[in-house]
Formats: structure tokens, sequence, C-alpha cells
């Protein structure tokens, strides 16, 4: 009850709001779980914001294990949510999480784009959420190395990966080709289980650990590479049967094929953020400045603003709350300001938040992940 962590919390910051701070929302949650305190929608509303971007954790003394509290909560809360959005989250959750359910949502993005992208609706989030997925590159690859090691690594795709950020895994693929491996692609239906987690639904987030487990039991190989940052995040709690899980920043700085590599030069400015999701990962964030660095001429600048998420976490990203946009907003108006060419971010959850924050400012700047960029430069 301490309240150091609320000056570090996003949405205590815009609000302002003891109900919006972790020290409020863990009250909350204790007393809704001890039957103290009605299904309210204000409660439900407190639980959503949060983004789990974890800084609470990060800096309480006492070391609450504030995700496992907020998760429970939700957890509990879920099925008092209003219809419309319990049934849109659960719906996309389950379609992410399997092969079928990803085609058709990929069937139905031009759809999503034509809904009314200016209401604060679910279906006005799903519209701006469909159109911040960008098209696929068809980028010069990078030449595959002439001799093979030998070696497979198992690329960990991401439920969402597959469907909002294909260039980044394209570029992933070609970069460890690059350095003369073979990248094992993960199925379509292998989830973290993060966003499941952190919707409240708990029991499909067990079972996709589950069988995350029980297939990877059986690999013969290897490391597992991770693009995304908060799929990595998840990864690193998990129980990866035995197999080591790599930042894909770090795994390749590790590997001295690709320390040999030289990408062409690129004289221009980017800014790069940091996802929260990487703060508690200070080597990979290291590693990722290592890896822009190889790049002649580049001008990296980190976000002033790092250390505030961009709103994007939690279930954020499907069913907003009002905090979620000042933090969106918050993140553009930087992003504005400094008058850059590329953004760069290594998780696909805040690529998209920071496309649909620049949308709405009608500002085009192309987002992309540090992987791509590296990529283009060597292709
Ligand atoms: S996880 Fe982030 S948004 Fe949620 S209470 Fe903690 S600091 Fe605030
Ligand atoms: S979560 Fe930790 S830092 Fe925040 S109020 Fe409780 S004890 Fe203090």
């Amino acid at each position: 009850m301490c309240g150091l962590c609320l000056p570090h919390c996003p949405t205590y910051t815009v609000s302002q709001q003891e109900g919006e701070s972790p020290r409020g929302r863990i009250s909350l949650v204790k007393a809704f779980l001890e039957d103290q305190l009605d299904p309210s929608p204000a409660l439900g509303q407190h639980l959503q914001s949060c983004t789990t971007c974890l800084k609470c954790q990060q800096v309480c003394p006492a070391k609450v294990d504030f995700e496992a509290i907020i998760d429970a909560g939700r957890s509990a809360y879920r099925q008092h949510l209003p219809l419309f959005p319990r049934l849109l989250q659960t719906l996309l959750i389950h379609s992410l999480g399997s092969r079928l359910g990803q085609m058709m949502i990929k069937a139905g993005l031009p759809l999503a784009r034509r809904l009314n992208r200016s209401t604060t609706s679910p279906l006005g989030q799903l519209a701006r959420l469909a159109a911040s997925i960008p098209k696929r590159n068809n980028n010069t690859p990078i030449k595959a190395a002439s001799r093979l090691s030998g070696q497979s690594v198992l690329l960990f795709q991401g439920c969402s990966g597959q469907v909002m950020d294909q260039n980044a895994l394209d570029s992933a693929k070609q970069l460890i080709r690059a350095i003369g491996f073979e990248p094992l692609l993960s199925a379509s239906s292998d989830c973290c289980s993060a966003l499941a987690q952190h919707a409240g639904l708990s029991d499909y987030a067990r079972k996709q650990q589950l069988q995350l487990r029980q297939k990877w039991a059986k690999l013969p190989c290897c490391d597992v590479i991770s693009i995304a940052s908060g799929c990595g995040n998840q990864l690193d709690q998990l129980d990866t049967a035995g197999l080591k899980h790599w930042d894909i920043h770090q795994w390749l700085l590790a590997e001295d094929a690709f320390n040999k590599l030289k990408p062409r030069s690129l004289n221009k400015k980017v800014l790069l953020h940091v996802p929260c999701s990487l703060h508690a990962n200070p080597a990979a964030v290291a590693a990722m400045h290592q890896l822009l660095a190889k790049i002649p001429q580049l001008e990296v600048h980190e976000f002033n603003d790092n250390l505030h998420c961009c709103g994007a976490g939690g279930v954020q990203l499907i069913t907003p709350e009002a905090s979620n946009y000042a933090l969106a907003q918050r993140k553009a108006q930087t992003i504005a300001a400094a008058e850059v060419d590329l953004v760069l971010s290594a998780n696909v959850g805040c690529s998209s938040q920071l496309r649909m924050a620049l949308d709405r400012r009608v500002q085009k700047i192309d987002i992309i992940h540090p992987i791509e960029l590296l990529a283009r430069q060597l292709s």
C-alpha cells in the first residue's frame, strides 16, 4: 500500500484516479474476490484499462506479483463484461489461436477496413486495427548462406504475428537463412497464451501452454527464437520443455556468421520504441541498439518517454478503454515532434497501436520491426 508504483503507472498518470493505479486495482481485486464489492461496470473498466505493462511490478519494493493479481481479477470478472465486447474478445482470441481462424481473419480484413473507423465502439476499433496491418512487402530477399551449418532453430511465429506482422516474420526467416541456419516454423496454432491470460481466459491460456509444452518436448532441436517482445516475455515465464528461448536480436548478435554481414548504409533518422515487454530484458534492448549500429550512417533516437506504455497491452488493442486513446496520442505527439523518417518497434501490438495513433493524426510514417530494417539493408 506504499504507493511507490503510482507515478510509474501509465493509466494513473493520465487519469490521476486511485482506481486506475496499481494500488487501487489491487484493492479492488481483493475486495471483489472477497465478495465485498459488486461486479459493477466501473470495476470492470478499472480492470480492463490496465495495459499489463508491469511497470508497477518492476518498481515495487515488496515484489508484489501484480500480473497474477490482475489476471485473477479479470478472470473472475469476465462473466460480468458486457456481452458484445466479451464475445468479440473471445472470438478474436480463439480465432487467432487456430489456422482456420487466422485464415478467416485475413479474409475478413478488407471488410473490416471498410467499417467506420471514427467511432470508439468495438467495431470502430476493429476497423482501425485492420487498417493498421501493413501489406506484405515484395522486397528483394537477402541471399541465403551458400554453406548451411546443418543446424535448425525454431522461429516462434506467434498467433498475432502471422496475421499482423508478416513482414517481420519474412525478415527473420531471411536473416536466419543468411547465416546458414534453417528456420523451423512454429505451427499456426502455437500461441504463447499472453493474450488469453490477460483477457481473463485462464483455462484457454493454460490449454495453450500445455499444447506448446507437449509439442516442444517432442522436438529434436533446438533454440527457440521470438521476434515479438510480448510473446518473448511470456515464453520466458513458461516451461519451454528444455528448449532455450532467445530474443531475435540477442540470438543474431551471438552468431559469428551474422557479425560478418555488412548492411548497406542508410542516411536516415529513426525513432526506436522500446516496448514495455522489453524493459525487463535490458540485454535485449542493448542487442537491438548494437544491431542497428551496424547500419552505417543510421541515426537512432529513443523515444524520450520510452518508459511510458503506448497503451496497447492487455486487451486494449481489441477493446480499448478511454485511457488507451490518451496514451496512444501521447506517443503520436512524440513521433510528430521528433521529425523522423521511420519508427521502429519490436512488438507487433505496439506497432499497431502507434500506426493507429498516427492514422488519427493523418500522418504517414512507416512503423516497422528493427529486423525488418536490417533485412532491407542486407537485401
Ligand atoms: S500493469 Fe501497468 S497499467 Fe497496469 S497497474 Fe501496473 S503500471 Fe498500471
Ligand atoms: S504494488 Fe508495491 S509499490 Fe505498489 S503500492 Fe503495493 S507495495 Fe507499494
